[in-house]
Protein backbone atom coordinates (compact mmCIF):
# COMPACT_ATOMS: atom_id res chain seq x y z
CA UNK A 1 0.00 0.00 0.00
CA UNK A 2 1.31 3.25 -1.05
CA UNK A 3 0.99 6.13 1.49
CA UNK A 4 1.47 9.24 -0.22
CA UNK A 5 1.52 12.67 0.66
CA UNK A 6 -1.09 14.83 -0.09
CA UNK A 7 0.28 18.06 1.55
CA UNK A 8 3.62 17.80 -0.38
CA UNK A 9 4.82 21.57 -1.31
CA UNK A 10 2.76 23.52 -3.92
CA UNK A 11 5.89 25.42 -4.77
CA UNK A 12 8.33 22.55 -5.18
CA UNK A 13 5.67 21.08 -7.93
CA UNK A 14 6.05 24.27 -9.09
CA UNK A 15 9.59 24.33 -9.80
CA UNK A 16 9.12 20.81 -11.26
CA UNK A 17 7.06 22.13 -13.64
CA UNK A 18 8.82 24.67 -14.74
CA UNK A 19 12.14 22.20 -15.04
CA UNK A 20 10.07 20.53 -17.35
CA UNK A 21 9.22 23.38 -19.51
CA UNK A 22 12.46 25.00 -19.62
CA UNK A 23 13.92 21.20 -20.58
CA UNK A 24 11.29 21.43 -23.70
CA UNK A 25 12.70 25.09 -24.47
CA UNK A 26 16.19 24.01 -24.01
CA UNK A 27 15.84 21.03 -26.39
CA UNK A 28 14.06 23.07 -29.24
CA UNK A 29 16.95 25.51 -29.30
CA UNK A 30 19.38 23.45 -29.22
CA UNK A 31 17.90 21.03 -31.83
CA UNK A 32 17.29 23.97 -34.00
CA UNK A 33 20.77 25.71 -33.65
CA UNK A 34 22.08 22.00 -34.58
CA UNK A 35 20.03 21.43 -37.54
CA UNK A 36 19.94 17.86 -36.52
CA UNK A 37 17.20 15.20 -38.17
CA UNK A 38 17.47 13.11 -35.14
CA UNK A 39 16.30 15.60 -31.61
CA UNK A 40 19.24 16.34 -29.46
CA UNK A 41 20.06 14.44 -25.73
CA UNK A 42 18.43 16.92 -23.82
CA UNK A 43 15.73 16.92 -26.69
CA UNK A 44 15.05 13.27 -26.11
CA UNK A 45 15.60 13.20 -22.01
CA UNK A 46 12.68 12.74 -20.29
CA UNK A 47 10.43 12.04 -23.32
CA UNK A 48 12.32 9.72 -25.34
CA UNK A 49 11.22 5.50 -24.01
CA UNK A 50 14.12 3.05 -23.63
CA UNK A 51 11.15 0.57 -23.88
CA UNK A 52 7.63 -0.73 -24.65
CA UNK A 53 6.34 0.87 -21.52
CA UNK A 54 6.79 3.97 -19.41
CA UNK A 55 6.07 3.86 -15.90
CA UNK A 56 5.09 6.51 -13.02
CA UNK A 57 6.65 5.58 -9.25
CA UNK A 58 6.11 7.17 -6.29
CA UNK A 59 8.41 7.01 -2.70
CA UNK A 60 7.40 7.08 1.07
CA UNK A 61 9.40 10.36 1.04
CA UNK A 62 6.97 12.27 -0.81
CA UNK A 63 9.06 11.88 -4.55
CA UNK A 64 7.58 10.31 -7.83
CA UNK A 65 9.65 9.54 -10.94
CA UNK A 66 9.31 8.09 -14.45
CA UNK A 67 11.16 4.82 -15.22
CA UNK A 68 11.73 3.99 -18.79
CA UNK A 69 12.91 7.07 -20.36
CA UNK A 70 15.98 8.47 -21.49
CA UNK A 71 18.25 10.90 -19.08
CA UNK A 72 20.71 13.14 -20.79
CA UNK A 73 22.58 14.05 -17.82
CA UNK A 74 24.03 17.20 -18.77
CA UNK A 75 24.47 19.46 -16.29
CA UNK A 76 24.86 22.34 -18.35
CA UNK A 77 21.61 22.53 -20.75
CA UNK A 78 19.33 20.56 -18.63
CA UNK A 79 17.27 22.14 -16.02
CA UNK A 80 15.82 18.41 -14.88
CA UNK A 81 19.11 16.74 -14.82
CA UNK A 82 21.30 19.69 -13.61
CA UNK A 83 18.70 20.00 -10.56
CA UNK A 84 19.25 16.07 -9.58
CA UNK A 85 23.01 15.88 -10.14
CA UNK A 86 23.44 19.54 -7.96
CA UNK A 87 21.41 17.79 -5.29
CA UNK A 88 23.42 14.58 -5.47
CA UNK A 89 26.64 15.56 -5.70
CA UNK A 90 25.75 18.16 -2.55
CA UNK A 91 25.18 15.08 -0.73
CA UNK A 92 28.46 13.36 -1.56
CA UNK A 93 30.40 16.85 -1.30
CA UNK A 94 28.71 17.10 2.32
CA UNK A 95 30.28 13.84 3.20
CA UNK A 96 33.77 14.51 2.67
CA UNK A 97 33.22 18.15 4.37
CA UNK A 98 31.28 17.21 7.16
CA UNK A 99 33.89 14.46 8.22
CA UNK A 100 37.08 16.63 8.02
CA UNK A 101 35.10 19.35 10.15
CA UNK A 102 33.92 16.96 12.82
CA UNK A 103 38.07 15.87 13.30
CA UNK A 104 38.33 19.45 13.39
CA UNK A 105 39.71 20.76 10.12
CA UNK A 106 39.29 24.03 8.72
CA UNK A 107 36.58 24.95 5.51
CA UNK A 108 37.29 28.33 3.64
CA UNK A 109 34.91 29.57 0.73
CA UNK A 110 36.42 31.86 -1.63
CA UNK A 111 34.80 33.20 -4.87
CA UNK A 112 37.57 34.10 -7.83
CA UNK A 113 36.58 35.98 -10.95
CA UNK A 114 38.04 37.05 -13.95
CA UNK A 115 37.33 39.89 -15.73
CA UNK A 116 36.11 39.96 -18.97
CA UNK A 117 35.96 41.77 -22.09
CA UNK A 118 32.28 42.43 -23.63
CA UNK A 119 33.39 40.62 -27.16
CA UNK A 120 35.11 38.12 -25.25
CA UNK A 121 32.92 34.40 -25.93
CA UNK A 122 31.81 31.81 -23.70
CA UNK A 123 34.77 29.38 -24.81
CA UNK A 124 37.19 31.52 -23.91
CA UNK A 125 36.31 32.80 -20.92
CA UNK A 126 35.85 29.12 -20.06
CA UNK A 127 39.02 27.99 -20.96
CA UNK A 128 40.87 31.09 -19.35
CA UNK A 129 39.55 30.98 -16.01
CA UNK A 130 40.05 27.12 -15.86
CA UNK A 131 43.92 28.06 -16.36
CA UNK A 132 44.11 30.79 -14.67
CA UNK A 133 43.24 28.38 -11.92
CA UNK A 134 45.28 25.54 -12.48
CA UNK A 135 48.47 28.46 -12.44
CA UNK A 136 47.56 29.57 -9.36
CA UNK A 137 47.85 25.83 -7.65
CA UNK A 138 51.73 25.31 -9.62
CA UNK A 139 55.35 25.62 -8.50
CA UNK A 140 56.96 26.29 -5.24
CA UNK A 141 55.58 29.28 -4.19
CA UNK A 142 52.07 27.20 -4.03
CA UNK A 143 53.60 24.48 -2.21
CA UNK A 144 55.07 26.75 0.37
CA UNK A 145 51.90 28.37 1.00
CA UNK A 146 50.09 24.97 1.17
CA UNK A 147 52.64 23.77 3.69
CA UNK A 148 52.63 27.35 6.18
CA UNK A 149 48.96 27.11 6.44
CA UNK A 150 48.32 23.59 6.35
CA UNK A 151 45.92 23.34 3.26
CA UNK A 152 45.24 19.69 2.64
CA UNK A 153 43.45 20.84 -0.70
CA UNK A 154 40.77 22.27 -2.79
CA UNK A 155 37.62 21.72 -4.87
CA UNK A 156 36.78 24.33 -7.31
CA UNK A 157 33.23 24.67 -9.06
CA UNK A 158 32.80 26.58 -12.65
CA UNK A 159 29.79 28.64 -12.41
CA UNK A 160 28.53 31.29 -15.58
CA UNK A 161 26.39 34.38 -15.46
CA UNK A 162 25.66 37.30 -18.01
CA UNK A 163 25.39 40.46 -17.84
CA UNK A 164 26.13 44.03 -19.49
CA UNK A 165 29.92 43.34 -20.35
CA UNK A 166 29.32 40.27 -21.85
CA UNK A 167 29.65 36.09 -19.93
CA UNK A 168 30.90 36.00 -16.35
CA UNK A 169 32.47 32.66 -15.59
CA UNK A 170 33.88 32.37 -12.36
CA UNK A 171 35.25 29.75 -9.48
CA UNK A 172 33.64 28.97 -6.39
CA UNK A 173 36.49 27.60 -4.24
CA UNK A 174 36.36 25.17 -0.75
CA UNK A 175 39.92 25.21 0.77
CA UNK A 176 40.78 22.28 3.35
CA UNK A 177 42.86 23.17 5.77
CA UNK A 178 44.15 20.78 8.34
CA UNK A 179 43.15 22.68 11.68
CA UNK A 180 41.15 25.96 11.43
CA UNK A 181 42.59 29.19 11.11
CA UNK A 182 42.79 32.20 13.42
CA UNK A 183 41.68 35.47 12.49
CA UNK A 184 45.27 36.36 11.83
CA UNK A 185 46.09 33.72 9.73
CA UNK A 186 42.66 33.29 7.69
CA UNK A 187 43.45 37.10 6.67
CA UNK A 188 46.99 35.23 5.70
CA UNK A 189 45.56 32.87 3.32
CA UNK A 190 43.04 35.49 2.09
CA UNK A 191 46.21 37.61 1.10
CA UNK A 192 47.98 35.18 -0.24
CA UNK A 193 45.20 33.47 -2.35
CA UNK A 194 44.29 36.85 -3.59
CA UNK A 195 48.24 37.57 -5.01
CA UNK A 196 48.12 34.06 -6.72
CA UNK A 197 44.96 34.73 -8.55
CA UNK A 198 45.39 38.13 -10.04
CA UNK A 199 48.91 36.89 -11.17
CA UNK A 200 47.76 33.86 -12.75
CA UNK A 201 44.84 35.28 -14.32
CA UNK A 202 47.69 38.09 -15.75
CA UNK A 203 49.38 35.32 -17.14
CA UNK A 204 46.85 34.04 -19.16
CA UNK A 205 46.10 37.85 -20.44
CA UNK A 206 43.16 38.81 -18.43
CA UNK A 207 42.69 40.81 -14.98
CA UNK A 208 40.61 40.99 -12.61
CA UNK A 209 38.80 42.81 -9.43
CA UNK A 210 39.94 42.67 -5.96
CA UNK A 211 36.52 44.08 -5.05
CA UNK A 212 34.89 40.84 -7.01
CA UNK A 213 37.21 38.62 -4.27
CA UNK A 214 35.72 37.14 -1.30
CA UNK A 215 36.69 34.26 1.03
CA UNK A 216 34.90 33.45 4.78
CA UNK A 217 35.10 30.28 6.64
CA UNK A 218 31.99 27.80 6.29
CA UNK A 219 29.84 28.24 8.81
CA UNK A 220 28.67 24.36 8.78
CA UNK A 221 30.47 21.14 6.48
CA UNK A 222 26.56 21.53 4.21
CA UNK A 223 26.86 25.46 3.93
CA UNK A 224 30.59 24.51 2.54
CA UNK A 225 29.09 21.25 0.12
CA UNK A 226 26.54 23.98 -0.89
CA UNK A 227 28.86 26.48 -1.85
CA UNK A 228 30.56 24.62 -4.65
CA UNK A 229 27.69 21.96 -5.65
CA UNK A 230 24.25 23.52 -5.65
CA UNK A 231 25.18 25.11 -8.87
CA UNK A 232 22.05 24.58 -11.29
CA UNK A 233 19.69 23.10 -8.47
CA UNK A 234 15.99 23.70 -7.99
CA UNK A 235 16.56 27.01 -6.05
CA UNK A 236 18.94 29.10 -8.81
CA UNK A 237 16.23 28.13 -11.30
CA UNK A 238 13.58 29.41 -9.34
CA UNK A 239 15.31 32.56 -8.55
CA UNK A 240 13.74 34.19 -11.29
CA UNK A 241 14.94 36.64 -13.82
CA UNK A 242 16.80 39.08 -12.24
CA UNK A 243 19.69 41.56 -13.28
CA UNK A 244 21.84 41.82 -10.78
CA UNK A 245 26.15 42.87 -10.61
CA UNK A 246 26.42 38.74 -11.39
CA UNK A 247 23.99 39.19 -14.07
CA UNK A 248 21.71 36.33 -15.71
CA UNK A 249 22.11 32.79 -14.82
CA UNK A 250 22.26 30.40 -17.69
CA UNK A 251 18.59 29.05 -16.74
CA UNK A 252 17.23 33.05 -17.08
CA UNK A 253 18.65 33.12 -20.16
CA UNK A 254 16.56 30.06 -21.16
CA UNK A 255 13.21 31.81 -19.24
CA UNK A 256 13.71 34.64 -21.35
CA UNK A 257 14.15 32.63 -25.04
CA UNK A 258 10.74 32.56 -25.13
CA UNK A 259 10.34 36.37 -25.64
CA UNK A 260 14.24 37.34 -26.83
CA UNK A 261 15.72 35.77 -29.42
CA UNK A 262 18.99 36.95 -28.02
CA UNK A 263 18.85 34.97 -25.30
CA UNK A 264 18.12 31.78 -26.92
CA UNK A 265 21.53 32.37 -28.94
CA UNK A 266 23.49 32.92 -26.15
CA UNK A 267 22.44 29.98 -24.53
CA UNK A 268 23.06 27.97 -27.42
CA UNK A 269 26.41 29.69 -27.41
CA UNK A 270 27.03 28.87 -23.56
CA UNK A 271 25.35 25.33 -24.65
CA UNK A 272 28.33 24.90 -27.21
CA UNK A 273 31.40 26.37 -25.52
CA UNK A 274 30.21 24.76 -21.76
CA UNK A 275 29.83 20.99 -23.29
CA UNK A 276 31.85 18.01 -21.74
CA UNK A 277 33.43 21.14 -19.12
CA UNK A 278 33.64 19.72 -15.43
CA UNK A 279 31.38 21.34 -13.08
CA UNK A 280 33.34 20.28 -9.84
CA UNK A 281 37.40 19.70 -9.92
CA UNK A 282 38.99 18.19 -7.04
CA UNK A 283 42.60 19.25 -6.68
CA UNK A 284 44.97 15.93 -6.51
CA UNK A 285 46.32 16.15 -3.28
CA UNK A 286 42.91 16.32 -1.50
CA UNK A 287 41.90 13.11 -3.36
CA UNK A 288 44.18 11.29 -2.87
CA UNK A 289 45.22 12.39 0.88
CA UNK A 290 41.67 11.02 1.89
CA UNK A 291 41.76 7.88 -0.28
CA UNK A 292 39.41 9.38 -2.13
CA UNK A 293 37.76 7.18 -6.01
CA UNK A 294 36.87 9.34 -9.01
CA UNK A 295 33.68 11.09 -7.88
CA UNK A 296 30.54 10.06 -9.31
CA UNK A 297 29.89 11.32 -13.61
CA UNK A 298 27.00 13.75 -14.05
CA UNK A 299 25.53 10.73 -15.95
CA UNK A 300 24.56 8.71 -13.34
CA UNK A 301 23.95 11.14 -10.81
CA UNK A 302 21.35 12.05 -13.38
CA UNK A 303 19.60 8.39 -13.06
CA UNK A 304 16.12 8.30 -12.27
CA UNK A 305 15.20 6.22 -9.13
CA UNK A 306 18.76 6.75 -8.17
CA UNK A 307 18.45 7.67 -3.80
CA UNK A 308 14.47 7.57 -3.34
CA UNK A 309 13.81 4.05 -3.96
CA UNK A 310 15.91 2.92 -0.40
CA UNK A 311 15.79 3.89 2.72
CA UNK A 312 19.40 3.31 3.83
CA UNK A 313 20.62 2.68 7.71
CA UNK A 314 22.85 5.58 8.02
CA UNK A 315 25.01 3.37 10.53
CA UNK A 316 25.96 0.35 8.49
CA UNK A 317 25.08 1.64 4.81
CA UNK A 318 23.06 -1.24 4.09
CA UNK A 319 19.56 -0.87 2.06
CA UNK A 320 16.80 -2.20 4.71
CA UNK A 321 13.81 -1.38 2.65
CA UNK A 322 12.99 -0.55 -0.88
CA UNK A 323 9.44 1.33 -0.19
CA UNK A 324 8.49 2.45 -3.89
CA UNK A 325 5.41 1.75 -5.65
CA UNK A 326 4.02 1.65 -9.22
CA UNK A 327 0.93 4.28 -9.71
CA UNK A 328 0.85 3.91 -13.71
CA UNK A 329 2.01 2.00 -16.81
CA UNK A 330 1.46 4.12 -20.27
CA UNK A 331 1.77 2.65 -23.56
CA UNK A 332 3.27 3.78 -26.33
CA UNK A 333 0.63 6.14 -27.95
CA UNK A 334 -0.82 7.04 -24.05
CA UNK A 335 2.86 8.52 -23.58
CA UNK A 336 2.88 10.05 -26.89
CA UNK A 337 0.14 11.86 -26.24
CA UNK A 338 1.51 12.47 -22.69
CA UNK A 339 4.48 14.37 -24.36
CA UNK A 340 2.20 16.32 -26.87
CA UNK A 341 0.40 17.71 -24.18
CA UNK A 342 3.29 18.43 -22.07
CA UNK A 343 1.71 16.74 -19.00
CA UNK A 344 4.80 14.86 -17.84
CA UNK A 345 5.28 17.26 -14.68
CA UNK A 346 1.09 17.20 -14.17
CA UNK A 347 1.39 13.28 -14.16
CA UNK A 348 4.37 13.36 -11.30
CA UNK A 349 2.18 15.91 -9.29
CA UNK A 350 -1.12 14.14 -9.86
CA UNK A 351 1.11 10.83 -9.30
CA UNK A 352 2.45 12.14 -5.48
CA UNK A 353 -1.39 13.32 -4.54
CA UNK A 354 -3.37 10.68 -5.00
CA UNK A 355 -1.88 8.03 -6.76
CA UNK A 356 -3.30 5.65 -9.33
CA UNK A 357 -6.51 6.98 -9.21
CA UNK A 358 -5.19 11.07 -9.50
CA UNK A 359 -3.12 9.88 -12.38
CA UNK A 360 -6.51 8.35 -14.18
CA UNK A 361 -8.49 10.94 -13.63
CA UNK A 362 -5.81 13.99 -15.12
CA UNK A 363 -5.65 10.92 -18.10
CA UNK A 364 -9.12 11.34 -18.72
CA UNK A 365 -9.37 15.00 -18.36
CA UNK A 366 -7.48 15.22 -21.40
CA UNK A 367 -8.71 12.13 -22.92
CA UNK A 368 -6.65 9.69 -23.23
CA UNK A 369 -6.18 6.63 -21.00
CA UNK A 370 -3.77 3.63 -21.47
CA UNK A 371 -4.10 0.14 -21.82
CA UNK A 372 -2.52 -1.11 -18.67
CA UNK A 373 -3.46 -0.97 -15.08
CA UNK A 374 -0.58 -0.64 -13.04
CA UNK A 375 -2.27 -2.45 -10.17
CA UNK A 376 -2.92 -5.62 -12.44
CA UNK A 377 0.61 -5.95 -14.21
CA UNK A 378 2.97 -7.79 -12.59
CA UNK A 379 6.02 -5.54 -10.98
CA UNK A 380 8.58 -6.09 -12.96
CA UNK A 381 12.07 -7.12 -11.30
CA UNK A 382 13.64 -3.63 -11.53
CA UNK A 383 16.99 -2.86 -10.15
CA UNK A 384 17.74 0.30 -9.03
CA UNK A 385 20.85 1.85 -9.59
CA UNK A 386 23.42 2.45 -6.53
CA UNK A 387 22.36 4.97 -4.35
CA UNK A 388 25.40 7.93 -2.85
CA UNK A 389 24.46 6.70 0.58
CA UNK A 390 25.89 3.36 -0.12
CA UNK A 391 28.35 4.45 -2.10
CA UNK A 392 29.88 6.76 0.05
CA UNK A 393 29.90 4.38 3.18
CA UNK A 394 31.28 1.79 1.19
CA UNK A 395 35.15 0.89 0.83
CA UNK A 396 34.68 0.74 -2.54
CA UNK A 397 32.64 3.58 -2.94
CA UNK A 398 33.04 7.02 -4.15
CA UNK A 399 33.94 8.38 -0.51
CA UNK A 400 35.89 7.20 2.19
CA UNK A 401 33.47 6.12 5.87
CA UNK A 402 33.60 9.58 7.91
CA UNK A 403 36.18 7.58 10.26
CA UNK A 404 38.49 6.68 7.92
CA UNK A 405 38.32 10.29 6.50
CA UNK A 406 38.96 11.56 10.41
CA UNK A 407 41.72 9.12 10.82
CA UNK A 408 43.76 10.37 7.49
CA UNK A 409 43.58 13.92 8.70
CA UNK A 410 44.52 12.93 12.09
CA UNK A 411 47.74 11.27 10.57
CA UNK A 412 48.07 14.87 8.16
CA UNK A 413 48.00 16.84 11.12
CA UNK A 414 50.83 14.45 13.06
CA UNK A 415 52.94 14.87 9.76
CA UNK A 416 52.54 18.54 8.72
CA UNK A 417 51.39 20.41 12.18
ZN1 LIG B 1 18.28 15.77 -18.83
Amino acid sequence: MIDTQTDFPEDVLHLRKERHELRDRAGVLLDTAADRSEPGRVARCGRRRTGPTVEVWVNPEGGAHFRGLETCGSIWTCPVCASKIATRRTAEVEALTQAHMTAGGGLYMATLTLRHKSFQSARELRWQVARAWEKAQQGGAWVRLKADLGIIGTVRALEVTHGKSGWHPHLHVLIFTGAKLSERRQDDLEAALWARWSSAVRRVDGTCDEKAFHLREASTASAGAAYVAKWGAGQEIAKGAHKDAAGQSVWDLLKASEHDARAGRLFVEFATAFKGARHLTYARGLREWYGLRDPLPDEELALEGYQHSEVIDTETGEIIAQETGRVAVFDSGTWNRVIRLKLTADILSAAIKGGTEAVEFLLSQHDCHSYFDAREMPAPNYKPPPSPHKRAFDPGGGFGSMSEVMAALKTWKENHL
